[in-house]
Order: structure tokens, then sequence, then C-alpha cells
């Protein structure tokens, strides 16, 4: 809501909020309460007597704070820029700008800083202020320049200023005068603010290319006049002395012609024009010559629903009346194209000639059909421009026809449809709008896929003059569907036709869109949903902080939805009922939320707007379930255009989610794949182990002498077998006798530390004793990497740390270590 009201808005934290009549809770006429209301929702009429009587006055409570028209601030009135003089065509953002935005930069360009003009400048507002009332009844463009001047020194006078500041008041009013351009024009919102925006756009369009037109006949004619002199001087009659004595001018003196003329060849000449292209130069340039600029820029075409008088002081608008505006304008269009069709071919035929690139076994077929079809983009922008005023009931209903063969013609027509916004197109203004299903005029103009088509707000002037732009030079059948909004007749409500127009945007009534075929074929290049507040909501959201009937501030968001836009609307005020103050439950629920809700879950609620009333109390506003299903039909056509632009869109979310199967799957068969694949290795090492243990196992037991002492065997060590098992197995012709390996064991030889490494917990206690001998491999697990760089002590106490006891010290390498005696019997515990 581009507004600003002079007053707080709703929702703006302060001593203004809106606050709930003080209320005492009944929870027992709160059950007969909604009961009633319940009744109410559903259409019961025998409720009637028994609801609140409903005052015409109540706003939605977001625009609540607009309701004194009287001093709002808002775009309206535009400054309308001038046609510029360099003979460019103007951006849609160049045309016009809200007043309070044209006067503070003009003055700002003039008088720049804060120190400047500083009287001016704090009385910019008032200016704007005076000017929007001086122009609130006018339905067309006023010169600015002159109202200006009036109603400032009007301000001058009234301020009473001591006389020097009324001096360099009246001076800064000056320079702000003379930066006005010539010709600005400010247009208020009237009733016809899109039409006239429209020739506005047109004549910044039309106007700079008929300039450069007529330059171009002009340079054409010349052309076509020196090809004819040149033949001229070739022929017989141009050899003759005084045709030579005109071609040399002033030097003819210098000259004996006749004696020239005698001596030039006059039997045979230079090789002459044809008669056939002699005649076609000829006849070029007289069309071209005889070619006259129509006044006309624009014709209107419609039902005796245009009050002439608004448009007769407008340069270059004609206004025609037909009862089939669509058949009359198509009829106008090919009119004008068949009068122009021969002065652009004669234009294109002396460029050929001029250039000597006319060849008439290729041209002249060309020509002989040439018509609009032929015409180019620079050519069709020439044709006066033809706009067809339609309403959206016949274009719904009998007109529908001619509407459609237009639309799908290709000609470079405009059809303007203006709309109410709340009203069903399909359905005469006295029927329930809600009584079917809403005709989309929108989506009736995408069907025709090769017309412009514009949906939009005259609120929103941003919009029209770009989507005016567009369409006119996309040089192809154009759709403007433009809701202007209407002024509530309700007591006490002042709201103007532009915030009413503005709130039909914010409460996806009449949403904006704008669809150009020439962009390319997907909807992704076509479509433009950019001016739509917040898109990618269903509704938009605003801050909204009030005071409950307990006096408590409540700071929250309040959407603007479909229901709060029609209680704009006096007709459809049958579908609203205030909930009593006394009321209170749970039942009760803001219509977003309720409908934000699984259909089938929302029969327990009723669904209400916040609404204030002229006294400034803030109610809840029950609501029917008509205007619900009216809500749901709003937001189904919004969920289609959403899906048109992309946003929401159900096929990138099933995409999306096909995507992420797709992915999760192939993650999964990998996994599957790397746990197979680990497990076969792990069988496999487990065999390998197996088998290298039961090789040992049965190579021990062939070579051990079964009558001596048992030996002992790592079994449970399978990657590193013990020193002690190797030993066992791999016996020598020298072996000690048992007797004697006995007594070198009671004297403590030495005997290789090991570690069962499978039983590693990886807890690092022997790698902290010594990083050196203690080392992990592959699998995190420790084992002895060098034993020799430790001292037999390390070895005892990382064997008593440990607490899987998985580390074995074996027997001392160096004898000479101090208190071996001790250690050894500490280690045999783990040996
Ligand atoms: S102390 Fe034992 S369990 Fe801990 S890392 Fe060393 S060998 Fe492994």
């Amino acid at each position: 809501m581009n507004a600003e009201p002079n007053a707080p808005t709703a929702g703006s934290a302060g001593s203004a909020l809106p606050a709930q009549p003080p209320a005492i809770k009944d929870a027992e006429a709160s059950k007969d309460i909604l009961y009633t209301l319940r009744h109410f929702h559903l259409g019961n009429p025998g409720v009637q007597e028994q609801l609140e009587p409903f005052g015409d006055d109540y706003l939605p409570a977001l625009l609540a704070p607009y309701r004194d028209a009287s001093r709002l601030r808002y775009d309206y009135p535009l400054f309308l820029y001038p046609v510029a003089e360099n003979g460019q065509a103007a951006e849609a953002a160049e045309l016009a700008k809200p007043l309070s935005q044209f006067l503070s930069e003009t003055l700002e360009s003039v008088a720049p800083g804060a120190d400047n003009a500083r009287i001016l400048k704090d009385n910019l507002p008032r200016i704007e202020q005076a000017l929007r009332q001086a122009t609130k009844d006018d339905e067309a463009p006023v010169p600015a320049r002159p109202l200006l001047q009036q109603l400032g020194e009007q301000m001058v006078q009234q301020l009473g200023l001591d006389s020097d500041s009324s001096a360099r008041l009246s001076d800064d009013l000056e320079k702000l005068l003379e930066a006005i351009p010539d010709g600005g024009q400010l247009l208020a919102y009237g009733r016809h603010p899109a039409i006239h925006l429209l020739i506005h756009v047109i004549r910044h369009q039309v106007i700079p290319r008929q300039a450069q037109f007529q330059e171009q006949l002009q340079e054409q004619i010349l052309g076509l006049g020196r090809l004819l002199n040149i033949e001229k001087e070739k022929s017989d009659s141009g050899r003759k002395p005084e045709h030579l004595k005109e071609s040399v001018g002033g030097s003819a003196a210098l000259f004996d012609v006749n004696a020239l003329s005698q001596v030039m060849d006059h039997s045979q000449g230079s090789v002459g024009m044809s008669a056939e292209r002699r005649e076609r130069v000829q006849t070029a340039l007289e069309i071209l010559k005889e070619y006259r600029q129509e006044p006309t820029l624009v014709r209107f075409v419609h039902l005796k629903d245009l009050d002439n008088t608004i448009f007769s002081d407008i340069e270059g608008f004609e206004s025609v009346v037909s009862d089939d505006p669509c058949t009359t304008a198509q009829d106008l269009f090919d009119q004008e194209a068949a009068r122009l069709a021969k002065v652009f071919a004669a234009a294109r035929i002396a460029q050929l000639e001029i250039d000597d690139l006319y060849d008439a076994s290729i041209h002249d077929p060309w020509f002989a059909s040439f018509n609009w079809e032929a015409f180019s983009q620079h050519e069709l922008l020439l044709v006066p421009a033809v706009i067809a005023l339609e309403t959206a009931l016949r274009v719904a209903n009998q007109a529908m026809p001619q509407f459609s063969r237009l639309l799908n013609s290709g000609r470079p027509v405009q059809i303007m449809v203006r709309v109410l916004a709340h009203a069903n197109p399909g359905r005469d203004t006295e029927e329930d709008p809600f009584a079917h299903f809403r005709t989309e005029l929108g989506y009736l103009g995408i069907a025709h896929r090769q017309a412009v088509v514009g949906q939009t707000s005259a609120a929103r002037h941003e919009h029209l003059l770009q989507q005016f732009t567009t369409a006119f030079n996309a040089t192809r059948t154009s759709l403007h569907l433009i809701n202007i909004g209407m002024r509530p007749l309700g007591q006490g409500v002042g709201l103007n036709a532009w915030l009413v127009a503005g709130a039909a945007l914010e409460g996806r009534v009449h949403p904006f869109f704008q669809l150009n075929p020439a962009q390319g074929d997907s909807f992704a290049e076509r479509v433009d949903f950019s001016g739509n507040p917040q898109p990618d909501r269903d509704w938009p959201l605003h801050e909204f902080n009030y005071i409950d009937n307990d006096g408590e501030v409540i700071k929250t968001q309040s959407a603007f939805t479909f229901a709060d836009y029609a209680l704009l609307i006096p007709r459809l005020h049958h579908h609203f009922t205030p909930v009593p103050l006394v009321c209170e439950s749970d039942n009760l629920l803001p219509i977003a939320d309720y409908l934000a809700l699984p259909q089938q879950q929302t029969d327990a609620y009723i669904p209400y707007v916040w609404a204030i009333n002229a006294n400034g109390e803030l109610r809840q506003l029950a609501v029917s379930l008509t205007l619900v299903h009216a809500c749901r039909d709003r937001l189904n056509y919004w969920h289609s255009l959403q899906e048109m632009a992309g946003i929401g869109s159900k096929y990138i979310e099933i995409g999306i989610a096909k995507a992420r199967a797709e992915i999760q799957a192939a993650a999964d068969a990998e996994r599957a794949e790397l746990l197979a694949a680990h497990e076969a290795e792990i069988n496999s090492v487990r065999a390998e182990a197996a088998s290298e243990v039961m090789g040992r196992l049965t190579e021990v037991l062939m070579g051990m002498d079964l009558t001596s002492a048992t030996p002992r065997i790592a079994a449970t060590a399978p990657v590193q077998p013990s020193p002690a098992a190797a030993d066992v197995s791999e016996p020598t012709a020298e072996s000690e006798t048992p007797d004697e390996a006995e007594a070198e064991e009671d004297i403590g030889g030495y005997e290789d530390p090991w570690i069962d490494s499978p039983l590693c917990t990886s807890c690092n206690d022997c790698l902290a004793i010594n990083p050196l001998v203690f080392v992990y491999n592959d699998s995190n697990q420790a084992y002895i990497a060098d034993a020799s760089a430790g001292t037999f002590a390390q070895m005892v106490e990382a064997a008593e740390i440990c607490p899987s006891d998985c580390i074995h010290p074996g027997k001392p390498l160096n004898d000479a270590e101090p208190g071996l005696d001790e250690l050894i019997e500490r280690a045999a515990a783990y040996n």
C-alpha cells in the first residue's frame, strides 16, 4: 500500500493503536452466540434478527488509517512529462511521476541541499495537498505550471511571512516554476486514468517516430528528384544549349554553350532509364509528395460510454462510437493500414531506386501484394493507434466471438477492458457475484497465445505505463484488463477509488500479471508477475498491533485477504456480522488461518476479519461460508497465476521430490555395495587368518615332541603371531632339550613382546608411553613397531595399563636393564 496517511497506520506501535471496546467475557453467553454465528456463517436467514446490526462504516483494520481521504498523500495526481524535443521515444519510467516525487526532485535540482529554498521545501507538502485538492474533480490532464504558479502565490500570501522571507520564497517558487518542463501536465485519479495514460504513452511513442518518418520522406523526395534530373540530363533535350546553360549556372559566361551543344553526341546518348522505371520513380515521388500526416494519433472505439467532453481537448484523440468496438477497431485499422501501405511501399521503392537496388523480378510481385502484414515494426508504429474499449460483461458473453477474432488477428490493435474487481465478468453486475465460479478474462486473453495480455490496476501507474509501452512496441494485438476501483458509498467511509483499486491488488482480487509472447515461447520468458505484493505468499502479511478488550497490547501480523477487500464493497456487507464483544471462543479464527486449514478440518471454526468502524472501534466480523468459497476461488486463481510465474509450482515441487528420491536411491545402492564389499573383505581376511593359523598349528603338531612339555602357541594372534609360537613352529637340529629350555626360561632369556591387535580399543595409553615402540596400524589398532626403541620397563608398564590386556611384554632384550627381576615377575602376569 503506497499511500501515506497523515494519521498513524494500522499496526504501528504507540498510543494510536486500534482498540477493542472493553467487554466482560461470558462463557455461557458465548455458547449461544457461537450457535447463532454458526447459523449466520452457514447462510441461515432465520438468525438475522439475533445478529448485531451491521453499520456501513466498517473498513478492514489495515485500511482504516486511510479513512480520511482528504489528508491522504498518494501517487496521484501524476506529473506527465511532455514529449521530448530530441525525437527519442521515452522509456516507460520517464513518462510520469507522482506529484510529491516530481516536486521534491525538481526543487532539489534547482536548490540543492537542505539549506537552499528551505521555506519552500518545508511547505512542499502544503502545495502538494493544494494541487491534489484543486485537481481532484478534473477528469483530463491540466497544465501543471499555471496551476502551480497560482497555488504557490496563494500560499505565499497565506503564510504571512516577513518581507525578506516572503521574497526568498517567491524567488524559490519562480525557480521551481522555470524548472517545470513546458507542456507538463497533472493527471488526477478520475474515472479514466488508464485511458489518459494510454494516450500519453502513444503520444510519446508515435510523435518522435512520425517526425523521423517525415525527415526520411523529405530525403527520399530529394533523392528521387535527383534521379529524374540526371535522367533528364542524359536526354536529347538535356543537351540543348539552353539546358546546358542552366546546368552550369553562373559559369555559363565562360562557355560557348551553342558550340558545346553542337559537339556533343546527339545520336546515341548514355543508357537512359527505362520507361517502366521512370514511371515507377515518378509514381513513388508523387505519392511521397502528396502524403500528409494524419492529425489523429489514437482512435478510441467505444459503446457510447465515453464522455467525449473529457477528451475533446486532447490533441490527436478521436472518439468513435460503435455497438461492436472490436470489429470496428479492426476495420479502422485495416483502412488506415491500406492507406499507409501505398505510402510505405512508395518509400521503400524510393529507397531501392536511390540505392539502385530495385530488381523488378523480385520487387514487383512483392509490392503488388504489399499490405500491413508486410509492414516493418517501425511502419506498424506509424499507423494511428486504434483502441477498442469493451466491457467485461460483453467480452465474457455476447461480444466474445468478435473479441476472440480480434485477439487472434495479429493486428496491433489494443483492447481495453475496465473491470470491477469483485464482480464476475461473466455475470450481470446485478447478479450475485458469488453464485458461479468467476470467468477469468485474463485466462481468456492467455488462450489467444500471440496476444500481449496485461492485468493490472490503475492505482499502479508505473505498471500501466510499462504495460502500455510494452504492448505498443510489441506491435501485436493487446488486451489490457484494468481495475480502477470504486469509491465505497457507506456512511462515514471516505476511502477513495485509488485505495480501493490498490486493495484489489493486495487482496488477490485482480492480481497483476503481464504476458508478452514476443519474449519467447515459455511462460518463464513471457510472464512478468513482479507487480504483486509479496508474490510468494497466499495473502500479503502486514504488521498489525492492537489493544484487546482486556486492555492488553497484542502485537501480531494480519493478512489482507479477499474477504477484507469484500468489506469495501457495500453490496457485499451481508456476508459479515460483528462478533458480540462478550464472546470468547477458540472456534473463532482469522480467515487467512481458516483458509490455510485442510477443508475437512474447518467445520468447527467460524472465520472472521478485523474491522474498524467510524467510531474507531476494532471488531471481529464473522464471515459467511459463501464468502469463504469466494476466497477459495480467488486463491485458486492466484495459485494458477503463481504456477504460471514459476512460484510454488507443483511441477517444480514434484521435480525436486523426484530428484531427491533418485539421489537417495543412488546413495542407498552405493552404501549397500560398499557394505557388501566390506563384508566380503572381512570374510576373506578371516578365512585367510584361519587358514594360516591352521597351517601353523599343523606345522607345530607335525614337528613337536608330544612327550615333552606343552609349547606356548599364539593362536589368538592371527596377524602378529607370538614369537613363542614362532619359536615352537621352527624347531632346529640344535634345539635345546626341554630341560635346557626350562633352565634358560628360569634364567630369563629374551622373548619378543607382542600385542593382540584385534583386541586393541585404540585408547592411546601405550602410545603415550613410547610412540616409537607402540604404533597404530591402518585399522587404528596398536602393534609393536620396534621393541628396541624402548625399555622393558615401558613394555611392562604398558601391559599393566592396557585396558584390553592385549599387550604381552615377553622377556627383556637388554639383560643390563636395572630392576629386571621385579619387571620379569610383573610381566609374567601378561605373558
Ligand atoms: S594400551 Fe592397549 S588398548 Fe590401549 S592402545 Fe595400547 S594396545 Fe591398544
